[in-house]
Formats: C-alpha cells, sequence, structure tokens
C-alpha cells in the first residue's frame, strides 16, 4: 500500500488532501476543526526547518559562490526586482480597487480597539539588520539578522581558505541532513493540508464569506492576474522561459503557502521546488529565496491597497490623487516590513491606514476574514519570490534548463 501511496505524485497527493479537507470542513462546519492539531503538527515539523535550513544553505550558497562581485551583483539584481513587481502589484491593487469599488454598499458599525503599527525608521531598520547577538537572533527566528550573519560568515570562510576547509564541509554536510529532514517532512504535506483546509473550509462557511464575496474576488483575482501576466511577462521577456513548467514545479511550494498562510514556514518547501522542480543552482536558491521570503510580498502588496481603498469606500471617504499615491509609498513598505508569518499583513494595514488618514476601525470588517485573504497573498508571495529566483539564475548561467522543462520530479 505504501508503494502505490508513494508512487502517486506528492503534488497530486497535496492537492488531493485540500480538496477532501474542503469538502469535509463544508460537511462538519465548526467541528471540523478537531482535526487541526494534524496541521499544526505539520506546520510545526516545517517551521523547526527554517532557521537551521535558512542559516545552512545561505553559508553553503555563498561559499560556493566565491566571488564576491557575483554576490553582490546578484543581492542587487533580486533587490530591484522585488521593488519592481511590488509597485506593479500595489498598482494592480489600486485599480482593482477603484474599478470594482469593493467597499460601496456596505454599511459600518464598527468600534474596534486596533493596535497601531508604527512607521518604522529607515535607519532603525538598517541598523537592525546586523545582529547585536546571533545566539538571539537564531532563537527570535529574525530571518533578516540570520542571513546577514550566515553572509558575513560565509564570506569570512572564503577569506581564510584551505583553514576553514573541515568547516565548510561540515555546513555542506548540515545543509544536506536539512535538505534530508524537509523531504521527510513533506510526506505529512497531505495530511497537514487536508487537516488545515478542513478548519479553514468549517470556519468560515458560505454565510460569513458572501457579505464580503466582493473584496475576497478582488484580492483572488488581482493575485492570480498578477502571477499570469507580471510574472508570466517577466518569465518571457527578461528570462526567455516558459510559464507552464514554473507553475508546475512550484505547486507544492503554493498549495504549502496557501494552507499555512507563511512565506517563512513555507521556505523549506519553496527551496526544495526551485532546486529539484527548476534547476535553479543550490548557491542562487538558498540565497535569493530566504530574502525574497522576508522582503518580497506582492501578494501583501495587492491586499494593502484593495483593503486600504475598500475601507475608505466603506467608510464613506473620498481618496485624491496624493492619497493614491501614498498607498503606493506606504503599500510598497509596508509590503517588504511584513514577516513571513500568518496575518501580518492585516497588522501592516494599520500603518497604511494611519499614513492615508483611514479609521482603523475599518480593520475590524476585514479581520474576520483575513485568513482567507492571507491564502491568497502569501500564495502569490513565494510565487513572486520563486519567479525572480528563477530568473535571476537563468541570468546568471545558474539555471538546469533540462530541469526546469521537464516534469517535476519533487
Ligand atoms: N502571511 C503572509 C506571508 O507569510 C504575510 C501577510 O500576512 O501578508 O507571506
Amino acid at each position: 500500500m505504501w508503494k502505490s501511496w508513494s508512487e502517486i505524485k506528492l503534488w497530486k497527493r497535496i492537492a488531493g488532501g485540500l480538496v477532501l479537507g474542503v469538502i469535509v470542513g463544508a460537511i462538519f462546519g465548526e467541528s471540523a476543526g478537531v482535526i487541526k492539531p494534524i496541521g499544526t503538527l505539520f506546520i510545526n515539523f516545517i517551521k523547526m526547518l527554517i532557521v537551521p535550513l535558512v542559516f545552512l544553505s545561505l553559508v553553503v550558497g555563498v561559499t560556493s559562490l566565491k566571488d564576491p562581485a557575483k554576490m553582490g551583483r546578484i543581492g542587487l539584481k533580486a533587490i530591484c526586482w522585488y521593488l519592481f513587481t511590488t509597485a506593479i502589484a500595489v498598482t494592480l491593487g489600486i485599480i482593482f480597487a477603484v474599478v470594482f469599488q469593493p467597499g460601496a454598499g456596505i454599511d459600518i458599525v464598527a468600534d474596534a480597539a486596533v493596535k497601531t503599527k508604527a512607521m518604522p525608521s529607515v535607519v532603525g531598520t538598517l541598523l537592525n539588520i546586523i545582529p547585536k547577538n546571533p545566539m538571539a537572533a537564531f532563537a527570535q527566528g529574525n530571518i533578516l539578522q540570520i542571513i546577514a550573519f550566515a553572509i558575513i560568515v560565509g564570506i569570512a570562510i572564503n577569506f581564510v581558505g584551505a583553514k576553514a576547509d573541515s568547516v565548510e564541509r561540515m555546513f555542506e554536510a548540515g545543509a544536506e541532513i536539512m535538505y534530508k529532514i524537509t523531504h521527510g517532512v513533506m510526506e505529512l504535506a497531505p495530511f497537514g493540508v487536508f487537516a488545515l483546509m478542513a478548519w479553514v473550509a468549517g470556519k468560515y462557511g458560505l454565510s460569513i464569506l458572501l457579505p464580503l464575496i466582493k473584496i475576497i474576488a478582488c484580492v483572488y483575482v488581482a493575485c492570480i492576474l498578477h502571477a499570469l501576466v507580471t510574472y508570466g511577462l517577466v518569465l518571457k521577456i527578461y528570462g526567455g522561459l516558459k510559464l507552464a513548467p514554473f507553475f508546475k514545479g512550484i505547486i507544492d511550494a503554493q498549495i504549502v503557502a496557501f494552507t499555512s498562510t507563511s512565506s517563512s514556514g513555507t521556505l523549506p518547501v519553496t527551496i526544495r521546488c526551485a532546486q529539484e522542480n527548476l534547476g535553479v543552482s543550490k548557491s542562487i536558491s538558498s540565497f535569493v529565496l530566504p530574502l525574497g521570503a522576508t522582503v518580497n510580498m506582492d501578494g501583501t502588496a495587492i491586499y494593502e491597497a484593495i483593503a486600504a481603498i475598500f475601507i475608505a469606500q466603506a467608510f464613506g471617504v473620498q481618496l485624491g490623487g496624493g492619497d493614491y499615491f501614498t498607498i503606493i509609498l506606504v503599500g510598497t513598505l509596508a509590503s517588504i516590513g511584513t514577516a513571513g508569518v500568518p496575518g501580518a499583513g492585516l497588522i501592516m494595514l494599520t500603518l497604511v491606514l494611519t499614513q492615508v488618514g483611514l479609521p482603523l476601525e475599518g480593520i475590524a470588517i476585514v479581520a474576520g476574514i483575513d485568513r482567507v485573504l492571507d491564502m491568497a497573498r502569501t500564495t502569490i508571495n513565494i510565487t513572486g519570490d520563486s519567479m525572480i529566483n528563477a530568473v535571476i539564475a537563468k541570468s546568471e548561467g545558474e539555471l538546469n534548463e533540462e530541469v526546469y522543462n521537464a516534469p517535476p520530479v519533487a
């Protein structure tokens, strides 16, 4: 039985779990939540991998690059692409919200106590990237600080040369061990996804979704359009790559993102899909993907724009040209500052609302369905990371196109 089960492609097993989960949730309603712990167990397993995997694979990524100029070039390319696609995402969100008016005709009686998020200072954020105590960064799972520390350690290993060979090999072995564990954990994915979907579908039945169906539709359609058109064009024009193999190759990661609503949590799966299905070299993917999972959030940017304008419409607040400009600017910054964890985008929404001068009570309306919106935005977040990872690898000659075009192996 195990044999025939494992012969089914993993993504099919995971997709099956997703569909079955929705059915079970629809039938049993809130009581389907009893199986949620299976999903939580799966998520805990992947979370367990994040810190050691990011650190080890990034050190190995840097030591395998050796050439510091190449590393700087890849980092710069990644950041430029992140900013470019995020700016398009936020603009797309604005267009959707203005054209489809998801907030028109909504009656608001809300009086929620909402915690606001203060605008972070740019200098403070930059200084904070260097961990004062790397062990604390590990313990708190501060990915940006771990990235910084890993890059520094990797560069130092390169400079030390032969004397550090044994340490370099140790890190390589460590990274391999983490990849192996990821493989094992992914066998749990179909069950974890099943349980999480049953819980979500049971909790958010149609009755709670219907009044807000317009904003849900706006976020989902804008996300899909961004993935197909923006990413499709970049893949084709800049990367010279076909679209279908890309989406087939990352489907495991997309389903895990959709159900876990955490880009950071999905990272081990995203890295695995990039290396095994898309043929991206380890040195590029272990560098570009952790960075992307932390700062590149196009789905969140789309959501920030749509939700802010939705709230303005619901409260009857007229927005002017300057307000839209503020939404583009703050929405982009907010998405960069959003942590790759469930619900983080909702907290950052307070930042956008404050800057535009919109009522914070609006958060209360979207909060009820945030999970459903988070599923779409997290999926796009990791899709964007994977796309940029693939085109950068292609431009650096680090993409194995035979693997990219072949059917997914994982
Ligand atoms: N959950 C999203 C992510 O992990 C962040 C967000 O809430 O927008 O990518």
